[in-house]
This record gives structure tokens, C-alpha cells and sequence, in this order.
């Protein structure tokens, strides 16, 4: 197949996934009483390539997210000029905030006072103001990273009051093997009462292909949509 068929044919993927989801968006925000404006989209777009981001904003979508700094860095690189907003979503170590801080417009994964820290100063380094949302967990896996519920707090008053951050709300993802219904009304509460002392910290960022009509039923404010769109990812190798 010549090269340009393949974009066409990977084009007409990305759309028919896109509408796809768009579909089990509108769903879900009808049954939940909500309006579509309410939730965001952003496109998980790590293992894919930057021709897939680029096609995707070709097909309207404004927010893609990445995972692992050695993978999102060039992307983002490569994509400078669309109009997207880059998302970090992944795990994060102190050592590469200053890589991130460089791309990601919002970090979903500050779930720890050196993290905050970290991305403060690398953030007023860089001259740029970075969103950060505090990752809660929602069980007992240290593996699957963010806040347990009761630190939310303090890792929010720190974010608050960081020069270079904006606290924008809360990230979580289900756990395995449970309701994610359930979990997601634990963040719903725990959103609920960090709104109480940051009004403006109204984000939050929960389901993924497998559960956005829970999540949307819970509150979302943010879809993290990787599989749905782009297909089963390789098995990452480390
Ligand atoms: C990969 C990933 C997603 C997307 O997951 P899918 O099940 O492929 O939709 C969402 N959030 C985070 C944190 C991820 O790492």
C-alpha cells in the first residue's frame, strides 16, 4: 500500500473511533443529566505516533495525553503549532519535571510535596504556569501511584500556594477488580470537599475507555481515552 493510502486508511480509523466515542460520551451525559460541554476529551495518545496526534487534531480533538516523558517530549516537539493542549498523565519523577514543565500545559499525576516542588521551580525556570491536578488513590497500590485521601489536602494547599502552579482539581484512576461506580463517588467526595477550599478547583479527571459512563455519572469533568480511539496498545516492553 502506498503511504498515502495508509494515512487515508488510518484517518478513517481515527474518525470512526472518534465518532465512536463521541457517541458513548453524548450517551453517558444524557443519562447522567449533564451537558456534553461539561467533559472534556483528551485523546491518550502514548505508544502512537505523532502522525496519529496530528490526525486527531485534524478530526477536531484539542487535548492529547502522554504517559512517559521519553516518549511525550519529541511528540510534543513534533506537533508544535496544532492547537492541542499536551496533558502529562503518567507517573512522574522529580528529575524530569523540568522536561515536563517544557510541554504539559496540565500535570494529572501530583500526588507528592516534592513532586510539587519540583514542578514549581522548573515551572517559574521556564517562565510558563502549569495546571496540576492531585492524583488520588482510590486503593492501597503504591504501583498505581497518587494521594491516599486524607493527604489530598495538605499536597493541595502546597500546590495552591506554589508560585508557577494552579491547582486545578483532582485525577484518579479506578482500581482494578472493583466497581469503578464505587470508586469514582470516593473521588466525587474527595473533589467535593477540596472544592470547598479551592472553588476553582473544579476538574475532575477519571475515566478511561473502559469506564467514562461511570465516570461521567460521577462528576467527571475530564476523559483520559486511549484504546477507544487509537486501538489495543503494544505490550509495553521496558
Ligand atoms: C493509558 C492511560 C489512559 C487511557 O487508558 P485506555 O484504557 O487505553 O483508554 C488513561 N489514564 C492513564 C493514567 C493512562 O496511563
Amino acid at each position: 500500500m502506498t503511504e498515502p493510502a495508509e494515512a487515508e486508511e488510518r484517518r478513517a480509523r481515527l474518525a470512526a473511533n472518534l465518532a465512536e466515542v463521541e457517541d458513548r460520551i453524548a450517551a453517558a451525559c444524557r443519562a447522567a443529566g449533564r451537558e456534553r460541554s461539561e467533559v472534556t476529551l483528551i485523546a491518550v495518545t502514548k505508544t502512537y505516533p505523532a502522525s496519529d496526534v496530528r490526525l486527531l487534531a485534524e478530526l477536531g480533538v484539542r487535548h492529547v495525553g502522554e504517559n512517559r516523558d521519553q516518549e511525550a517530549g519529541p511528540k510534543a516537539a513534533e506537533c508544535a503549532g496544532l492547537p492541542l493542549t499536551w496533558h502529562f498523565v503518567g507517573q512522574l519523577q522529580t528529575n524530569k519535571a523540568r522536561s515536563v514543565v517544557g510541554y504539559a500545559d496540565v500535570v494529572h499525576s501530583v500526588d507528592r510535596l516534592r513532586l510539587v516542588a519540583a514542578l514549581g521551580r522548573e515551572a517559574v525556570r521556564a517562565g510558563r504556569e502549569v495546571t496540576c491536578l492531585v492524583q488520588v488513590a482510590l486503593d492501597d497500590d503504591p504501583e498505581r501511584g497518587g494521594t491516599p485521601p486524607v493527604e489530598v489536602p495538605a499536597v493541595a494547599e502546597a500546590v495552591a500556594r506554589t508560585e508557577g502552579l494552579t491547582l486545578g482539581g483532582v485525577m484518579a484512576v479506578a482500581p482494578l477488580g472493583e466497581d469503578p461506580a464505587k470508586a469514582f463517588a470516593r473521588l466525587a467526595e474527595v473533589a467535593r470537599s477540596l472544592r470547598a477550599d479551592h472553588p476553582d478547583a473544579k476538574i475532575i479527571s477519571a475515566g478511561m475507555s473502559g469506564d467514562l459512563a461511570e465516570a461521567v455519572a460521577s462528576g467527571a469533568t475530564h476523559l483520559r481515552i486511549g484504546t477507544a480511539l487509537l486501538g489495543r496498545r503494544k505490550p509495553f516492553v521496558r
